[in-house]
Order: C-alpha cells, then sequence, then structure tokens
C-alpha cells in the first residue's frame, strides 16, 4: 500500500508522493535552547523520527534539516517580553552564548538516547543572521513591511489567505481585539527584526539595514529552509501549537517572498499532556528525559510510549504508562534475543506491518501487528527475521541488546528442569521432546558431566 499523510494544510490525508522521485525533503522546527527539553518536545521528534523512517522504507532518500533556535524567541508569541535565551542566561548567571552551548548539548545527548537518526544537517539561527537580513529585505521591497519604534513588522493584511493552515478566523479575531496593539497595526502582524532597546547592550545582537538588533523568531525557519532544501520542499513538520502562529507566519513571509506556501505536506505531532495540562517549558515545571532514567527507565521504553500512540492524539503521561511500556519493551527484546538468527521474514506480516505503517504512519497497529509475531506460531527463527524488518522504523535497537545469562524466561526455566528430570530418570524419548521444544524456543542444551547446560541457540 502506497504511503498517505494526513497534511494539516488541507486537512486530508492524501498520497505523498515527492516532489522530485526518489527524494524527500523534511525540515523540522527544532529545540529553542534555553532550558532542557521536555519530553513533550521529545515525544514530536520521535513523531518526526518515525515519519522519516517510513520515508526511507518507501524509497525515498530524506534530506532531513532541524533548526537551533538560539536567538529571537521571545517569552511571548506576541513579539513582547524578553529573548528566552537571555531570559535563560540571566538565571544560571551564564552568557546566552554559554546557555545556547550547554543546552544544544544537552538536546543532542537526549536525541541520541532516543535513537533519533541523526539529521542530514543541523542550522543554528544565529549562524545564518545574512540569510534572515536578506529575506527581510525582499520583504521590503516587495512592500509587506512596516517600521515601529522597535521593529519591523510583517503586515499580514497584504495576504487575503493570512492564517488559513490554522482556519484562522479573522472576523473573530478583530472583534476580540483588545491586546494592547503597541504600534503593531494588526493583532496577528509580527516582528521580523526587532532593535536592541536603547541604551542597553544586548548579549546577541548585530548590525542590519534597519539598525542594530535580532531577527524575529519565525524569519530564521523560513531563511533557513528555503537556503537548505528551496522554496518548495515536501514535508515542514512540529508540534500542534506551531499551527496558528509560528508555521502561520513562515508560511507568510515565504508567500511574499517566493510565492509558495513553502512546504508541499504540513504535518503537526499532537501534543504530551501531564495530569490534563500541557506542559511547558517556560513554566519550568516540566518532565526531563533525565527525570525518566533516574527512576530507572530505560530513555528507549520513552520511545516506545510514543510508538503506542498516534501522533495524531493526544497522549497523557504518566508513570503507569510508562512502566508499563519498559514492561512490554522487556518482553519484547528477551524473546527476541532468545531467537537465533538466520531466518527468512515472512512476508505476509511485513506486508501486513508496511500497510498500518504507511497508513498516515498508524504505529500503534504496527505494533499489534508485531506483537502478533511474537507470539505466532512461526520458528523463531522466522520470527526473529520478521522482526528484524521492522526494526528499520521502530528504531528500538533490539539487536543491540544482549541477554543476561540470568534472565531465563520463567517458561524456560521450568521445561528445561522437566527435561532434567526426564533424563535423571532416564526416560530419553521425553528428555528429547522436551529439548526440541526448547530449540523451537531459541535455547539449546548442553549435558555435561555435571549437569545439563542451558543457553541461547548460537
Ligand atoms: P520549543 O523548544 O519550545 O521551540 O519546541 C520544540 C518542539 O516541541 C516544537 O515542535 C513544539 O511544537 C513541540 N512541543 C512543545 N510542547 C510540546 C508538548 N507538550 N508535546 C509535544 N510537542 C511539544
Ligand atoms: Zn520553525
Amino acid at each position: 500500500m502506497a504511503l498517505v499523510l494526513y497534511d494539516t494544510w488541507s486537512r486530508t490525508v492524501r498520497p505523498f508522493i515527492a516532489l522530485q522521485p526518489g527524494h524527500a525533503g523534511l525540515y523540522c522546527c527544532g529545540p529553542t535552547v534555553y532550558d532542557h527539553a521536555h519530553i513533550g518536545n521529545l515525544r514530536t521528534y520521535v513523531f518526526e523520527d518515525v515519519l522519516r523512517r517510513v520515508l526511507v522504507l518507501n524509497g525515498h532518500e530524506v534530506r532531513h534539516v532541524v533548526n537551533i533556535t538560539d536567538v529571537g524567541h521571545l517569552v511571548s508569541d506576541a513579539d513582547e517580553g524578553e529573548d528566552k535565551m537571555e531570559k535563560g542566561s540571566r538565571r544560571a548567571g551564564a552568557s546566552a552564548w554559554e546557555i545556547a552551548e550547554r543546552y544544544t548539548r544537552a538536546f543532542m545527548s537526549d536525541w541520541h538516547a532516543l535513537n533519533l537518526l541523526e539529521p542530514t544537517l543541523w542550522c543554528r539561527a544565529t549562524d545564518h543572521i545574512a540569510e534572515q537580513i536578506d529575506f527581510i529585505a525582499e520583504l521590503e521591497q516587495n512592500g509587506y513591511t512596516y517600521r515601529t519604534n522597535d521593529g519591523v513588522y510583517f503586515d499580514t493584511s497584504r495576504q487575503d489567505d493570512y492564517g488559513y493552515l490554522a482556519r484562522l478566523d479573522h472576523a473573530g479575531l478583530q472583534a476580540g481585539k483588545r491586546v494592547a496593539l503597541g504600534e503593531k497595526r494588526h493583532v496577528t502582524d509580527f516582528a521580523l527584526w526587532k532593535f536592541s532597546p536603547p541604551d542597553t547592550t544586548r548579549q546577541m545582537e548585530w548590525d542590519s539595514p534597519w539598525g542594530r538588533g535580532f531577527p524575529g523568531w519565525h524569519i530564521e525557519c523560513s531563511a533557513m529552509s528555503a537556503r537548505y532544501l528551496g522554496s518548495w520542499f515536501d514535508i515542514h513538520c512540529g508540534g500542534e501549537d506551531h499551527i496558528a502562529v509560528h508555521h502561520s507566519n513562515e508560511i507568510a513571509q515565504t508567500q511574499a517572498r517566493y510565492g509558495t506556501r513553502l512546504a508541499n505536506f504540513w504535518m503537526h505531532g499532537h501534543f504530551l499532556t501531564l495530569d490534563a495540562a500541557k506542559m511547558s517549558k517556560s513554566s519550568g515545571d516540566f518532565l526531563r528525559l533525565q527525570s525518566l532514567t533516574e527512576r530507572g527507565v530505560d530513555p528507549l521504553a520513552y520511545r516506545y510510549l510514543c510508538l503506542s500512540a498516534h501522533y495524531r492524539s493526544k497522549l497523557r503521561f504518566n508513570h503507569e504508562a510508562l512502566d508499563a511500556a519498559q514492561a512490554a519493551l522487556d518482553r519484547l527484546r528477551k524473546a527476541y534475543a532468545s531467537w537465533p538468527a538466520g531466518g527468512t521474514a515472512d512476508a505476509d506480516y511485513v506486508a501486513r506491518f508496511n500497510a498500518e505503517v504507511n497508513q498516515d504512519l498508524n504505529v500503534p497497529r504496527a505494533l499489534a501487528v508485531l506483537w502478533e509475531v511474537v507470539r505466532s506460531d512461526l520458528p523463531v527463527a522466522t520470527r526473529r527475521a520478521t522482526v528484524d524488518a521492522f526494526e528499520p522504523v521502530l528504531g528500538l535497537r533490539l539487536a543491540q541488546w544482549r541477554l543476561d545469562a540470568f534472565e531465563i524466561p520463567a517458561d524456560v526455566t521450568t521445561l528445561a528442569q522437566e527435561r532434567e528430570k526426564a533424563r535423571a530418570a532416564k526416560d530419553w524419548a521425553e528428555a528429547d521432546r522436551l529439548r526440541e521444544i526448547l530449540r523451537t524456543q531459541g535455547w539449546q542444551i548442553k549435558d555435561g558431566a555435571d549437569g545439563q547446560q542451558l543457553s541461547p541457540l548460537d
């Protein structure tokens, strides 16, 4: 079955057809590095990782670009308040540059612990100031900008379809506009360039044709995605919170410069929530990956938990669900490790698994197929080879996990004990029968002078 994906722009599930056959350009909004990523953020990256793996499964070579927001993301999405980086710097008593470095490194370590594939390219906002200035200059030339006392703004009234991605209700927005606009002309207008406040030196600031300052948050993604993927590429992703503001603004800017909506597909991961509330970095009240590993949970168990919910449904986090994910992963690892290599994958199961993931990444249903394989009466080597065929999409590192010599499943221990008894009673037929059953489950028995030795099949 051919790959179909849900596109937020059209609000439909539609076939994914690469713009350039065999290649897929994928841009994912990355972290704002003023603090650790929380497990909600990480859920979105797991969804994007699975998307990438499924694109590869379908024969596409993926060019995957992820940005690092290290400047310009203000505390309020309405272009007010302090820059999050400068705030993080004050809180930690280190420079904004040190903060960015520290949390970028922490982010990459979470990334690898979750077995997320390395992007083709990471790009930092502060390494692309020139591209952002060029972009704004073109928007200015095309007549989409105006200046206020504190910056250069994008005039959203110039586009009839501004906010289409979010199906923005313009009439409702105007009616409910009690927010202080300052010098902004419309509620939805947003900053392209902010001036450094007079008489203050910001840690992160640059000269521009409009004055010393720093870029607004949205322009970095339009500028860097266009630079590395072109102004019309396959898929742009982020969390669902980006639909209304950040991605609507990226589209507005790109439309005004290139006349495209940037990406053919816009895909959004739904939130991980904590006790019905959304988890937020800015409230400072959140769980990190390390908060889970400190409780003895494997990062890949968190990955498994994310895989068990469809990316377009909310996932309510609690520790019981995480413990259940850890238990399921442990069972899977033990079963897998007890199976011998050298088999051939079962084509029907592989086709069913692929059909599920191709149906808008229905990984929960694909996991159900996986468990059917585990519990099936297929020869164990076939089960292993079949699960091997799923692994490039699931990324659970099953083959890297080694069965500890003492971790023998209880039912295997019982069978081995019965076999020992049969041998002691010189019931050779029964002893051979039990040895054979153990062999089909991936275990071998060697008889020695001091009794039998049980081990996974070589
Ligand atoms: P940020 O570091 O805040 O810029 O966000 C990084 C990514 O995490 C973005 O794609 C956000 O949309 C996404 N995100 C933020 N909060 C959550 C959450 N609670 N659950 C899932 N994704 C989230
Ligand atoms: Zn972005």
